[in-house]
């Protein structure tokens, strides 16, 4: 699949929340993790290849192996302190930027099977969860200039 590129517009778009996990939506799932381990990411959101809904997939472990998928991600706990990171996305190539991150998150959700979940992250897990949330937010980390003269 084709991922958007900046400043692409499209990924500017407020992603709207999934309904219904039917057939479609399992499909392009796959296609999303098949995209992101095709350009070695670690995260793909669908706002990054022009589909509005909220779902992101991501692979945060050494051996690429284990795929984490999140439908409707919602935000319990944002940690007010912060850390400063080197991000990089697939809609920026050979880009990478400092900006502030949270340290810890808390976030809801709901997997393939529609089942809800919670997940609890720091580190590069609750990094990544922000770059991507950020992204069915239509916001791209080179957006983040405010961000970055927080520190
Ligand atoms: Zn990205």
């Amino acid at each position: 699949m084709n991922i958007l590129k900046y400043p692409d517009k499209r990924l500017k778009i407020l992603a709207k929340p999934i309904k219904l996990i039917n057939y479609k939506i399992r499909t392009l799932i796959f296609k999303m993790l098949n995209t992101m381990y095709a350009h070695n990411g670690i995260g793909l959101a669908a706002t990054q290849i022009n589909k509005h809904i909220r779902i992101f997939v991501m692979d945060i472990s050494k051996n690429s192996n284990q795929p984490l998928i999140i439908i409707n991600p919602k935000y319990i706990y944002v940690s007010t302190t912060y850390k400063k990171v080197k991000e990089g996305c697939l809609s920026i190539p050979n880009y990478f930027e400092y900006i502030y991150r949270s340290i810890n998150i808390i976030i809801k959700a709901i997997d393939i099977n529609g089942n809800k979940f919670i997940i609890n992250a720091s580190g590069l897990l609750s990094q990544c969860i922000q770059h991507e949330i950020d992204h069915l937010n239509g916001k791209l980390l080179i957006d983040n200039l405010s961000n970055k003269q927080k520190g």
